[in-house]
């Protein structure tokens, strides 16, 4: 019976991951087309708003689309995934780069944060290209920001340590991305120039509802406080979030709250709403 059990859990394994790879194949060939005929891909932008100032909006995240003609829309965390493993990523991201300094024209005076992957940085002579790109557009270090993920623990490299130094004395801020989801260790944190900590929206999402989450982020804020960095909170949906968030001295706040993510034509950028709303921001932190 345990051989015969054993082999139908070989069985189901294999067919899931046919399955997987099938999917991976098919979602890569179409993003080899989408990419050779840049088409198919938009931007939409989330604003990123600050405790004192939540009604204005004048700071957006990036975040890509992709609707496939032969697969219908899929979710950018899974073709972000398969670009990455397959390579595309690199050409995806000049792509998407291009249509985030395109967009740029429509939000006057507004900072947008770009994802960029760890491949993208492993890449020699990523920094230089990636300013050299902005500068075509008249764009300057100031008006974009650069998301790097924590989810993937290669972060470590020659490669990528020179290309996020020279992207920091270019004048990019820079924030890692998903803190708290990946393999970052206290000593890493320090030897790379970030300038901003994201806490994942897991975090957030879970601490009206877990007195442990709550006491984690109060510590994640603790420590990347004590390290001169800024620290922003993804995934507030609730008012509550946001009070919580800002009593415990965020710098900044994302999520449903204020906006999903939108096409660059539907963005509101200013002051949004008659009535300005704050959260008590604390003085101890
Ligand atoms: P991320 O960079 O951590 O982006 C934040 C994600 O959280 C976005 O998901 C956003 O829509 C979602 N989100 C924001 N606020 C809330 C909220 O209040 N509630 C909930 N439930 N979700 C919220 P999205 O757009 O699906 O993107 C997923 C991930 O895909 C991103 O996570 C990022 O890692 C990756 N990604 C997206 N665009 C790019 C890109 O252009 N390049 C790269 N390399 N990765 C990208
Ligand atoms: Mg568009
Ligand atoms: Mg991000
Ligand atoms: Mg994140």
């Amino acid at each position: 019976l345990a051989k015969s059990l054993n082999s139908m859990a070989t069985y189901f394994y294999d067919e899931k991951m046919e399955n997987d790879d099938n999917d991976r194949r098919r979602i890569e060939a179409s993003l080899r087309q989408c990419l050779d005929n840049k088409e198919a891909f938009d931007i939409h932008y989330q604003p990123i708003v600050t405790p004192l100032n939540p009604n204005c909006f004048n700071k957006f995240e990036a975040l890509a689309r992709w609707n496939s003609p032969s697969l219908g829309p899929i979710p950018p965390d899974r073709f972000i995934s398969v670009a990455e493993s397959s390579g595309l990523i690199v050409a995806l991201g000049w792509h998407l780069l291009d249509l985030i300094c395109e967009d740029m024209k429509m939000l006057p005076d507004c900072t947008v944060s770009v994802n960029v992957s760890p491949n993208q940085l492993m890449t020699p002579g990523f920094a230089n290209e990636f300013y050299n790109r902005i500068s075509s557009y008249g764009l300057s270090p100031n008006r974009i920001e650069i998301e790097v993920t924590e989810k993937i623990s290669v972060l470590i490299g020659s490669t990528l340590t020179q290309e996020m130094k020279l992207l920091s004395e270019y004048g990019f801020i820079i924030a890692l991305d998903d803190f708290g989801t990946g393999f970052s260790s206290i000593a890493y944190l320090t030897h790379m120039p970030f300038n901003r900590l994201k806490i994942d929206r897991s975090f957030v999402m879970a601490a009206q509802s877990s007195s442990t989450r709550k006491k984690m982020i109060h510590s994640i804020i603790g420590l990347g406080k004590s390290m001169g960095l800024e620290i922003v909170a993804e995934g507030v949906e609730t008012a509550a979030d946001a009070a919580f968030l800002s009593k415990l001295g965020v710098n900044y706040l994302q999520g449903y709250l204020y906006g999903k993510p939108k096409p660059c034509e539907s963005v509101q950028t200013g002051y949004i709403g008659a009535d300005q709303i704050s959260y008590p921001v604390s003085r101890s932190l």
